[in-house]
C-alpha cells in the first residue's frame, strides 16, 4: 500500500524537477498546494499553461515575448545601434533593471560548452552575425557570463565579428568571477556596462 497517493507522488516528482528544488521542497510545496484553496492551485496551473502557449521567441532578439517582434526590439526609444549579446532571457531582466542600458539586445539560447555538445549551430549566433551583416549596428557589448563557457563564448563572438565594422566590448568590471549575470545586484551590472572594454 501507498503511504500517499498517487496523485501527490506524481506532483512531488515533478515539482522536484524544477531548477533548486530539492524532494523536500518539493513535498512540502506539493503539500502546500493541497492544503490552498482550488483557486490558488487553478492559477498556478493556469500561468504554467498560458506561458507555454502565448509566449514565444523574438524572431529578432530571441527574447521571450507574447507579440512579435517584442516590446525592445518595436521600441522607438531604444539605441538601435548597440546590441548586448546576453546567455538567457533571464539576463534581459538583470541588465534592464539597472535602468543604465537603452539599446538593443541578442539572446542566445545558452552558451559554447564542447563537453555538453553545446557547439556554434546551437547558439543564434548566426542570427547575430545576420544581424551586423544588415548594418546599423556600431557596438556589440558581450555580456555572458563571468564563467569559462560565458568567457569563451564571448571570444568566439569577438573572432566571428571581426570582418566586420564593429566594436566589440566585453562587460568585466565588477562582475563576480564564475558568476551568473542573473544573480548580480543593479549596481554591479551597472558599473559592469559603464567598464566595458574592447576586446
Ligand atoms: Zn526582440
Amino acid at each position: 500500500m501507498r503511504m500517499v497517493a498517487e496523485p501527490v507522488e506524481r506532483l512531488i516528482d515533478e515539482l522536484s524537477r524544477l531548477p533548486g528544488v530539492g524532494p523536500k521542497t518539493a513535498a512540502r510545496l506539493a503539500f502546500w498546494l493541497l492544503k490552498s484553496s482550488d483557486e490558488r492551485a487553478n492559477a498556478l496551473a493556469d500561468a504554467i499553461r498560458e506561458v507555454k502557449q502565448r509566449v514565444k521567441h523574438c524572431s529578432q532578439c530571441y527574447n521571450y515575448t507574447e507579440s512579435d517582434p517584442c516590446a525592445i526590439c518595436s521600441s522607438p526609444s531604444r539605441d538601435r545601434s548597440v546590441v548586448c549579446v546576453v546567455e538567457e532571457p533571464l539576463d534581459i531582466r538583470a541588465i534592464e533593471r539597472t535602468h543604465e542600458y537603452k539599446g538593443l539586445y541578442h539572446v542566445l539560447l545558452g552558451h559554447l560548452s564542447p563537453l555538453d555538445n553545446m557547439t556554434p549551430d546551437k547558439l543564434k549566433l548566426r542570427e547575430l552575425e545576420s544581424r551586423i551583416k544588415q548594418g546599423g549596428i556600431k557596438e556589440v557589448i558581450i555580456a555572458t557570463d563571468a564563467t569559462s563557457e560565458g568567457n569563451s563564448t564571448a571570444f568566439f563572438i569577438s573572432r566571428m565579428l571581426e570582418p566586420y565594422d564593429v566594436k566589440v566590448t566585453r562587460l568585466a568590471h565588477g562582475l563576480p568571477v564564475g558568476g551568473d549575470l542573473e544573480y548580480a545586484d543593479e549596481v554591479t551590472i551597472s558599473r559592469a556596462l559603464q567598464g566595458r572594454q574592447v576586446m
